[in-house]
């Protein structure tokens, strides 16, 4: 079972990642400033690191924990009989809420923020970024979730519709795609459209902390922190203080939480 969830997100990983960079390549949004290679290396590159030392650590533990509570009756979701399509349903839209409020927290808590910078430090926005992260984060994040998992009762099939959800959603709205208007005014009445996630990837404080957002666009919309009327073609993409790309390498990017703590 392990085996099946780990290679199922992988195969979506690299389906959504592949079909993304084709489309990018074909269609870009806008030219980057900075070589695609060079980002691709980085991001790739951490991708790669963060699942090894994750698996290392964790070794598939959500998975793992949702097993448990199913076979243990644990749990909020397992105090009545639902149907596994409202379980799944609640799943997702109860984890991706806990996530909008962990993702609020990573940019209002300095201690957070040092790791959260890696994310927003990438000076161009394309599919690679949806998974570029320091490692420090995700741990973390992994942490809370095997407790949010406890606490919901979380069958394995619906851990696995959200991380899926999940991945597919980040790398779209990560995506440096050109994506047709009617299909983003469509879009954004539930789910992230590339447009207002780059809006949260601006240089300027106070556009970057705004739209939280990762599946479902509604958690901004409802606790206001929706931020929509900006010149698109007016964003720059990063961190104001870390302007030169050639600083930002893979092992100065493992470091960067250690480093001043610059908004
Ligand atoms: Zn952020």
């Amino acid at each position: 079972m392990l085996g099946t969830s780990a290679s199922g997100r992988f195969f979506f990983f690299g389906g959504g990642l592949l079909a993304l960079l084709a489309m990018e390549l074909l269609a870009p949004y806008r030219p980057s400033s900075v070589p695609k290679a060079k980002r691709w290396a980085n991001n790739l590159g951490l991708t790669a690191f963060n699942s090894l030392v994750l698996y290392g650590l964790f070794g598939g533990v959500a998975m793992k924990t949702a097993m448990h509570v199913t076979s243990s009756q644990w749990g909020v979701m397992n105090l009545v009989a639902l149907p596994s399509w409202v379980e799944i349903g609640l799943t997702v839209v109860f984890l991706d809420f806990m996530l909008y409020i962990w993702h609020l927290l990573n940019h209002v808590v300095p201690f957070l923020w040092r790791f959260h910078r890696v994310h927003h430090s990438d000076p161009n926005m394309d599919v690679s970024t949806a998974t570029r992260f320091h490692v420090g984060e995700l741990a973390i994040s992994a942490v809370i979730k095997v407790g949010l998992i406890f606490f919901l009762g979380a069958p394995v099939q619906s851990v696995m519709a959200f991380e899926i959800l999940l991945m597919l959603c980040a790398q779209f709205h990560h995506s440096s795609l050109k994506v047709p208007q009617w299909f983003e005014r469509a879009f954004w009445i539930l789910f992230v459209p590339p447009s207002m996630h780059r809006i949260h990837h601006s240089v300027i404080i106070k556009e970057r902390d705004t739209n939280y957002g990762t599946i479902f666009s509604f958690w901004d919309r409802f606790l206001g922190t929706l931020l929509a009327a900006v010149d698109q073609n007016g964003i720059r993409i990063g961190i104001g203080a870390y302007s030169k790309p050639e600083r930002l390498g893979f092992l100065q990017l493992l470091w960067l939480p250690f480093t001043r703590p610059v908004r």
